[in-house]
């Protein structure tokens, strides 16, 4: 057998396991090695059966059966086989539920170890269900013993007994492929120690043991993988030569904050330095990203060559479009706006301006730069993303623009140790400070007996022409109907509680151009209320809307919490944030820090803190990569480490051509990604 053989070339693995194996994704013999136990039972701890603790957890104990084992039938025409064994110290019965077997198992006279929960009864004490095996076989009872994840029909000890072939089979074929500096500094094991202990561990020492390595090999080679593709992706951009920025600045009605300019320095250092830019502008909303993606347009336009900002949707194409129109037409800079919404002749005319290079900033959504759209002289493509992309949906979109610098501005805070996980590939510039000006929303934690004081300061902002948006957890799907409040139901009590106001209702089930009518009715100033799903989370501008009240605010996480706060508040008019809470105490302490902070990095660690990573990292969808052992909540320490190790071997070596072995693994975990990512 070798260990890229299929699994059916095992012994004891027919057709059928072999089936249910690739359910678990396990189609050659070495996946086993990196299938790793679910948990492990601690099946070393052997007692007496007089000493054998009683209900509180299981335990091994040595015995003799004494007699021969008898069989019963019981009700349901269920078997029930006994046996009594002792040892010396008291004795014991075990009694076995549907096991007929058992019977011509367990031979009188002979010892056996039994491995199970010792419970006492009737004076008398018993194990129901043990496992057991000859006390010198050592198979099953002894050590600490790995639990794997399951699938139907395929039993535990197939999974078992099938890893220990791989690992006798595996044994003196590992390589190390990790540097010698960092095994030593480390102090971890061999590749073959890891396997085997993680597997087969003696003690609880071992599986930490193995764990040390395993969960450090596998962030350290992300590491590495996502600072290949960044190093990749860094090669060979159009050089720019540096203008002056001041003559952009003037063109604005503001001054830039110290934030916007040092971003546009690290830009313009990127795009003049000959490799091309691949940097992930990050800000909370509101933060003023896109002067920092029109300075670096002017200085685009101002070497000759062409701006394209993508927005992710249509809207906010049209709003950025706008903005850099008012920016640019005085210094005679063309702007140009493609959508899909755009009439035929409309939009023919305009893709003919961007190839003849007339149009030189070009708005549009990231949909329509994907398809045909020939540029004449792209220097720069900037991506708005409302969602996070994945890596390699990154490099798809980064790809289109050829030599030309790329930059992603996401709004959506991330605490910094995660954003390796997520945007390893680029190089990162962070705006953390607000324009000047803008009032905070103002934000209070609100107990259901003050509700119709709320309705009141509602009915009262709709009087003055301010609007009001309700949020609700989710549509009433009969998993979570109970504690969460449907969309219908909230709007039904506002229609009664409020007669005299205009309330839309709006879910994620309505058809898209049903909430398109909605969305604009309400932007247009025609509802008062906008009662809905977190649908309205994406790209809504309604800068008239001054209150946002959340219901059932404990079921959001605080970041998602912050991204609906940041609708509103978009005016010089003061706008509030009203998060319901039902929940008198615990809850209503993790909103409070809500009430206390509008800046979303701040908040985006909270969550961190206190819901662990998963909101931020969410499934695969969300570009978040998958880990076979490493655990983000627990390992970031680890992870740490690991970059700091990953940074460290580039310095010393930037193609990974010394490590042709390193450079091997990370090609094939590239190319995974690839088949799988997409
Ligand atoms: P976001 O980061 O959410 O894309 P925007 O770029 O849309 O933020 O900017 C938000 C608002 O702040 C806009 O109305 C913009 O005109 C304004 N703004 C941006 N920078 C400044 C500044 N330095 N001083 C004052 N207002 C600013
Ligand atoms: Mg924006």
């Amino acid at each position: 057998m070798k260990l890229s053989d299929r699994v059916e070339d095992l012994p004891n693995i027919g057709k059928k396991t072999a089936e249910r194996l690739r359910k678990l994704g396990i189609e050659k013999p070495k996946d086993l090695l990196t299938f790793y136990p679910r948990n492990y039972e601690d099946r070393s701890r052997v007692c007496t059966i007089f000493e054998a603790p009683l209900a509180d957890g299981k335990v091994c104990v040595r015995g003799m059966l004494r007699g021969e084992p008898v069989t019963a039938r019981i009700n349901g025409g269920r078997t029930m086989v006994k046996a009594t064994v002792c040892d010396g110290s008291a004795d014991m019965e075990v009694i076995f539920f549907n096991q007929p077997y058992v019977k011509s198992a367990l031979k009188r006279d002979r010892e056996y170890v039994f491995f199970g929960k010792a419970e006492a009864g009737y004076g008398k004490r018993s194990m129901v269900n043990p496992l057991f095996e000859e006390s010198s076989a050592h198979r099953k009872t002894g050590a600490l013993t790995a639990i794997y994840r399951g699938t139907q029909g395929l039993s535990p000890g197939v999974v078992s007994g099938a890893v220990s072939e791989v690992l006798a089979a595996a044994s003196g074929e590992y390589e190390e492929t990790l540097p010698y500096e960092i095994i030593d500094k480390y102090r971890l094991c061999t590749p073959e120690e890891a396997f085997t202990l993680i597997h087969k561990p003696q003690s609880w020492d071992d599986v930490k043991k193995a764990r040390r390595r395993l969960i450090f090999e596998e962030l350290f080679m992300f590491c590495l993988t996502t600072r290949y593709v960044g190093r990749r992706e860094k090669t060979r951009g159009v050089k720019l030569s540096p203008v002056d920025m001041e003559e952009f600045y003037r063109l604005l009605p503001y001054k830039p904050t110290g934030a916007q300019k040092r971003a546009v320095l690290d830009g313009v250092s990127d795009m003049c330095s000959g490799e091309r830019m691949n940097r992930l502008l990050q800000g909370d909303v509101g933060s003023g990203k896109t002067l920092v993606a029109a300075a670096l347009s002017f200085l685009a336009v101002k070497n000759g060559g062409q701006a394209v900002i993508m927005a992710p949707t249509e809207l906010l194409a049209h709003q950025h479009f706008e903005t850099l129109c008012g920016v640019f037409e005085k210094a005679g800079i063309k702007c140009e706006l493609l959508t899909s919404d755009m009439p035929a002749a409309a939009k023919k005319a305009a893709k003919e301006r961007i190839k003849n290079g007339e149009a030189r900033i070009i708005c549009g959504t990231h949909a329509l730069i994907q398809q045909d759209t020939a540029f004449k002289e792209p220097y720069l493509f900037v991506v708005d993303e409302q969602h996070r992309f994945g890596v390699r949906q990154r490099a798809a979109l980064s790809e289109k623009a050829g030599s030309a610098h790329f930059m992603v501005m996401s709004a959506t805070p991330i605490p910094r140790t995660l954003t390796l996980m997520l945007y390893g590939d680029l190089s990162l510039s962070v705006l953390d400070e607000r324009p000047p000006g803008r009032k905070p929303v103002l934000t209070y934690v609100v107990p259901e007996e003050k509700r119709a004081g709320m309705f009141g300061m509602i009915r009262d902002t709709a009087r003055s022409g301010g609007q009001t948006y309700v949020v609700c957890p989710l549509i009433d799907d009969g998993e979570t109907q109970d504690d969460r409040k449907a969309v219908s139901t909230v709007s039904e009590k506002m229609k009664k509680m409020l007669p005299e106001l205009r309330i839309g209702l709006m879910h994620s089930r309505l058809k898209a151009a049903e909430k398109e009518e909605i969305m604009d009715r309400f932007s247009k100033g025609e509802l008062d209320v906008l009662v809905s799903t977190t649908v309205v989370e994406v790209g809504t501008n309604v800068p008239n809307a001054r209150i946002m009240v959340v219901e059932n605010a404990g079921s959001f996480g605080l970041s998602q919490l912050h991204q609906l706060r940041g609708r509103v508040g978009r005016s010089t008019e003061q706008a509030y944030c009203f998060l319901m809470s039902e929940d008198k105490n615990g809850g209503s302490e993790r909103l409070s820090v809500m009430c206390k902070t509008d800046d979303g990095f701040k908040i985006a660690e909270e969550d961190l803190r206190i819901r662990g990573p998963g909101d931020f990292l969410g499934d695969r969808q969300h570009g978040a990569p998958e880990f076979a052992i490493a655990d983000l909540a627990s390992d970031m320490r680890v992870l740490a480490c690991a970059k700091e190790e990953a940074e460290r071997l580039f310095e010393r070596d930037s193609d990974l051509s010394r490590h042709p072995q390193l450079l091997a693994r990370v090609k094939k975990l590239i190319s995974y990604a690839d088949g799988t990512m997409n």
